[in-house]
């Protein structure tokens, strides 16, 4: 599977800007578009499951053409949007069979295998008679995926998928995905959570303002920060200009007053070590750095 993106723009009705000429190859695997909010993280996922038409630019999934093979190409992907919402009053059973027959499934003999199938495989068999708007987030979300899924899609795209679960969920979220990932599926992330790219991604993008700024595999955007990630232990007055310097990553309440983790080239002789960055520092590094630039420029 092999996705091209050529020049995209999308500019709304209102003159807002939210691409502004994006070049990117997606390959297989699982691919993380990360970047904060109004990045056009949405904008691109909404025209790529051909919701949305861009303005300009060409995308290619395998050669077809986004807008004029535009029924083909529905036919191979599946899509969990952010704010997906379910029929009031069916059963979770009854979504997901319902799910599979827009997707054009009509045998219902065969159905009702894809569909318990799928069930298992997302863990929610056991719920199946159970009304689907009254499952909890996490298992919201994971029929969402089952829906996605259902038609055998060669690429599933998600949008924002972990906002708003509890850290149990979203970890059990995130390796379903990995798990689909494993059988052959590729998937596209939009995130703005790192820790959703770190612990799942191969690959990944960083989108801001509308521009691509990264792209390439999380490891090589950790490295741009090494040497520039410190443990500053500090008082309580070195802690308070630390905070107006300094990007501030984590602070922890230590025996001296404070251990604070920051993003920076140089610390300017507060006491602190270097530490093994991690794709947070990196992400915050780059947008702090990109940020001077904007404002230099
Ligand atoms: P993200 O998903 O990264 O938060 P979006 O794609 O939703 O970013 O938004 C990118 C930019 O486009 C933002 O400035 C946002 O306000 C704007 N935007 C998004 N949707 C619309 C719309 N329907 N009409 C006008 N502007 C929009």
């Amino acid at each position: 599977m092999k996705i091209t993106i050529e020049g995209l723009t999308k500019v709304y009705k209102n003159g807002n800007r939210a691409l502004k000429g994006v070049d990117l190859e997606i390959g297989s695997g699982m691919f993380g578009l990360l970047g904060p909010n109004g990045a056009g993280k949405s904008s691109l996922m909404r025209i790529l499951v051909t919701l949305m038409k861009p303005s300009g630019g060409k995308v290619t999934i395998d050669g077809l053409d986004l807008v004029k093979d535009r029924k083909e190409i529905r036919s191979q992907l599946g899509y969990l949007p952010q704010d997906f919402r379910f029929f009031s009053n069916l059963k979770t059973y009854e979504f997901l069979d319902y799910a599979a027959r827009l997707a054009g499934m009509k045998k219902s003999k065969l159905r009702k295998n894809a569909v318990d199938e799928m069930l298992e495989n997302v863990g929610l068999f056991e719920a199946r008679d159970r009304k689907a708007n009254k499952l909890s987030g996490g298992m919201k979300r994971r029929l969402g995926i089952a829906q996605a899924l259902i038609n055998n899609p060669k690429v599933i795209i998600v949008d924002e998928p972990t906002t708003g679960l509890d850290p149990e969920e979203r970890i059990r979220f995130r390796n379903l995905l990995s798990s689909f990932s494993a059988k052959g599926v590729s998937i596209i992330l939009s995130t703005h959570i790192v820790g959703d790219i770190s612990s799942t991604c191969k690959n990944m993008a960083l989108l801001n303002r509308g521009e691509l700024v990264f792209a390439g595999s999380p490891e090589s955007l950790v490295k741009e920060c090494e040497g520039s990630v410190w443990t500053i232990q500090a008082n309580q007055k070195e802690y308070l200009e630390i905070n107006e310097k300094f990007p501030v990553i984590s602070t922890i309440p230590a025996a001296a007053g404070w251990e604070i983790q920051v993003v920076a080239d140089n610390i300017n002789g507060y006491n602190g070590q270097l530490i093994t960055p991690n794709l947070e520092h990196a992400y915050v590094h780059f947008m702090e750095n990109k940020l001077q630039q904007w404002t230099n420029a």
